[in-house]
């Protein structure tokens, strides 16, 4: 892959920061989007707007044609089944709670038991702890060793007969853990127990093949993937979508509506109640074509090569921590300086235009794992490059020395 080629596709690297050339190392957080996917969002507004489904005019056919058309997208993405298993959302936050929300309604009950993990984002804690307030369930939670690696042995003895399901991230935000998900996913299937894999950080950066994991449910974000912010995909299995009660309800969602009684409209439109964002859904496949003319193996072989550099070189710094040595990593690398203040280095970082992020990164119980109240986290895409881990290095040399 030729990667300064790559550059030119994503207008915003080229602008500079406080005079200097702006070094985006926050990818963890959301990508930057290349043109293709801008023009295709301005594009549809230009010229092909109209409200999506129902409509008999030509605008509202297109619209409809361009919305279902990325579902399939999206379906060959992840190697669903059918695009009834494709439901659209705002993003992995949304997709986490609908589940929780109709899963929890129709499977669990005060005393039931769900497994999560140490290392998970808040967006897979908190919707349980909801839960746990409404009916009474229990959280289990799976332990990890220093390395950042969870323990599967330990894992195993959390099941009980009261356990309903798991939801367990497939790579974490902070410490580039890649967990064995597929082995996860066979031991909950052993127990009779379903498994929510929550691939926000796992789509990104590496092939995620939903019938190959044997995924229940599987969950994303397409700004984390170069597309608009605002959509999501939630993946079920057709035959537990079916189960699941509605989320929302209002428009679309429905079949026929009486004062007397209701009736819900098929897979996969029973879960999206309201006009969907059939513009972002557009954007959505456009990256998510984009990612697949380069290649999700060439991605992910280019951003594992950054990945072992940035973590060689960060090595070199005297009095710098990194959190986080799994033997399987993906591409974040979290750590710290000396007693420098997390929010400090990232701040003076910023003013040479590097964006890395700091604090918490929506997992303290994580942090309290590891004795720490937050990290600095450069996160790698495609558009990255081995000067950028050096501006990078460089940068953090500079600022130790103001301390
Ligand atoms: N899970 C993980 C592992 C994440 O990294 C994030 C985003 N930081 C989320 C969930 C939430 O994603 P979103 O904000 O797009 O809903």
């Amino acid at each position: 892959m030729d990667i300064h080629k790559i550059r030119e596709d994503f207008p915003i690297l080229a602008r500079e920061v406080y005079g200097k050339p702006l070094v985006y190392l926050d990818n963890g957080a959301t990508t930057q989007k290349p043109r293709i996917v801008i023009d295709s969002i301005v594009d549809e507004y230009y010229s092909v707007n109209a409200n999506v489904h129902r409509g008999v005019h030509y605008l509202s056919q297109k619209a409809t044609e361009l919305h279902e058309g990325s579902r399939e997208t999206m379906r060959r993405f992840i190697n669903a089944k059918s695009t009834n298993e494709i439901i659209f959302t705002r993003g992995t936050t949304e997709s986490l709670n609908l589940v929780v929300s109709s899963f929890g309604e129709a499977f669990m009950n005060e005393g039931d038991e769900v497994i999560i993990s140490v290392m998970e984002h808040h967006s897979n804690i908190v919707p349980w702890q909801l839960l746990e307030a409404r009916k009474g369930i229990k959280i289990k939670v799976v332990p990890m060793n220093d390395k950042g690696e969870l323990l599967l042995e330990e894992y195993e003895k959390l099941f009980t007969e009261r356990t309903k399901i798991v939801s367990i991230m497939q790579v974490s935000n902070v410490l580039g853990t890649v967990n064995p998900i597929k082995e996860m996913i066979a031991t909950a299937h052993k127990h009779g127990v379903p498994f929510m894999v929550d691939a926000a950080q796992s789509i990104p950066h590496m092939k995620v093949d939903v019938q190959d994991l044997d995924a229940d449910f599987l969950v994303f974000s397409g700004h984390k993937v170069y597309a608009p912010t605002g959509v999501g995909v939630l993946y079920g299995k057709e035959e537990w979508l079916d189960k699941l009660p509605p989320y929302q309800g209002g428009g679309e969602m429905i079949k026929h509506v009486s004062f007397e009684k209701t009736t819900f409209n098929e897979l996969p439109f029973k879960f999206e109640a309201g006009t969907p964002d059939y513009i972002g859904t557009t954007g959505f496949a456009t990256a998510l074509d984009y990612v697949m003319g380069l290649g999700i193996e060439n991605i992910a072989a280019h951003e594992h090569m950054l990945t072992e550099y940035a973590t060689k070189r960060l090595k070199e710094i005297p009095g710098i921590r990194i959190f986080g040595e799994a033997a399987h990593k993906s591409s974040v690398v979290s750590f710290l300086l000396g007693d420098i203040h997390h929010f400090d280095l990232g701040t003076l970082l910023d003013r040479l235009g590097i964006a890395t992020r700091t604090g918490h990164h929506c997992a303290q119980p994580l942090m309290q794992r590891l004795g720490i109240e937050g990290t600095i986290r450069a996160s790698f895409a495609v558009y990255n490059t081995k000067e950028e881990v050096d501006a990078l290095v460089d940068g953090i040399i500079r600022v130790s020395k103001m301390f």
